[in-house]
């Protein structure tokens, strides 16, 4: 186990990306992170989730550049049992196997386009730490949810279920990502003010959940984040870091979303 006071800057490839790409990538990226984190006392912790069929690619090439150490991978799925006839799907100890350490589950477009409910959510996340995977839990509500005042209450039931799951001592090992749904992938981002009350809220709910005051599980905001308005989010007492989609994707702008993140300082971050 690893402990860092740091904020956690992750990307989230979802289908996108070559191994062309992902080659170039890489170096750039190197080129980038080594040109402006000298100087930084307090780096952010950096977590890549490619497609899962990258997962062993990406290691290497991270190796070839000198980031391996600087760079955590992920993927973005996992089947809840550990093995089984399940054509298609890989078990956490078989991602475990292809080098990654972290796993996104719940993602919104994992809920909304594989109709992943709450429940399985939570067995997910079972899976995730049973494989000794870190699992991201990705919450969040849609337009129509916010717009009818249920935003808070739809958060915490996604919430809810995974800490009946896992019991306190289980949700102490997870980092939620808010993601509102209406901002993924769409350029509208929260605002500071308005992501920053959610991270509020669910910061009071954890620590309802745990006894814990000392925000040791990370709240990522995700939805839209960019170089122009991660330093701003990041700033945000009870934002933890972010969950980064489409600028991810360039090496150029999801290094100057790190850089916001290196030097502010957040909860302390523990990864397996
Ligand atoms: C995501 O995929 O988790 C995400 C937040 O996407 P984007 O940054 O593109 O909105």
């Amino acid at each position: 186990m690893q402990k860092s006071p740091t904020k956690v800057v992750a990307g989230n490839w979802k289908m996108h990306g070559s191994l062309e790409m992902l080659a170039e990538y890489v170096s750039v990226l190197a080129r980038a992170l080594s040109s402006q984190r000298s100087e930084a006392t307090d780096r952010a912790m950096v977590v890549l989730f490619p497609p899962i069929g990258y997962l062993v690619p990406l290691s290497e090439q991270l190796r070839v550049c000198g980031l391996q150490d600087q760079i955590v991978i992920g993927a973005q799925d996992l089947h809840p049992e550990s093995q089984g006839a399940f054509t298609g799907d890989m078990s956490g100890a078989m991602l475990r196997d292809l080098g990654a350490r972290w796993v996104l589950i719940g993602h919104s477009e994992r809920r909304q386009y594989h109709a992943e409910d709450d429940q399985l959510v939570a067995r997910k996340a079972a899976a995730a730490l049973a494989a000794e995977l870190t699992p991201v839990i990705c919450v969040g509500e849609t337009a129509e949810q916010r717009d009818s005042g249920d935003a808070e209450r739809v958060v915490e039931r996604q919430i809810q279920a995974v800490a009946q799951a896992l019991g306190a001592e289980g949700l102490q090992q997870c980092l939620i990502a808010y993601e509102p749904v209406w901002a993924i992938g769409t350029g509208r981002t929260a605002t500071a003010a308005t992501a920053q009350s959610m991270h509020a809220a669910i910061r009071a709910q954890l620590a309802g959940l745990t006894g814990e005051t000392d925000n040791r599980i990370p709240v990522l905001y995700g939805g839209s984040v960019k170089a122009a308005n991660a330093a701003e989010l990041f700033a945000q007492r009870d934002i933890g870091g972010g969950l980064v989609g489409g600028a991810s994707l360039d090496p150029q702008e999801f290094a100057a979303i790190i850089a916001a993140g290196d030097g502010a300082l957040s909860a302390d971050v523990t990864t397996r």
